[in-house]
């Protein structure tokens, strides 16, 4: 379940909750002073598109031109 981050409008206190993405908005109390918080804008969706960098390390070297002899997959040199 997504962790999601709520500021209280009267401490600035900040709650984090793991909540069913249905109750995301559900009313939600400031464990500080009980003032009722507001949800932030999570980040999680985010951080979990970011595409993979350096998976294939060979990929776009032009396998093959290295001269080991193996024209497929990458060079072992
Ligand atoms: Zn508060």
């Amino acid at each position: 379940m997504p962790v999601y981050e709520y500021a209280c409008p009267r401490c600035d206190h900040v709650t984090e909750a793991i909540r069913r993405m249905v109750d995301a908005d559900a009313p939600l109390a400031c464990e500080s002073c009980g003032a009722e918080v507001q949800r932030q804008h999570s980040t999680f969706l985010a951080e979990a598109s970011k595409p993979a960098s350096n998976s294939q390390p060979w990929a776009g070297s032009g396998g093959g031109d290295c001269g080991c002899g193996n024209p497929h997959g990458p060079c072992n040199r």
